[in-house]
């Protein structure tokens, strides 16, 4: 076998030892610190405010 087959079946056996970043974003509030607990903050209308604080949508900063 080749050395690059080698590498693969090597690599895929590996355990993973890399964290597993799923998708987390975390929209939050950028003047109350309000963390956005909704499904998918992109889709929330425009009109969305903050619901502690009432800060525009444009104000929520991802982290
Ligand atoms: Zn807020």
């Amino acid at each position: 076998m080749t050395y690059a087959y080698y590498h693969n079946v090597l690599k895929q056996s590996a355990p993973e030892k890399a964290p597993t970043y799923r998708k987390e974003e975390k929209w939050v509030c950028s003047v109350c610190g309000y963390v956005y607990d909704g499904d998918d903050f992109e889709n929330e209308p425009d009109d969305y405010v903050c619901p502690v604080c009432g800060a525009k949508k444009d104000m929520f900063k991802l982290q």
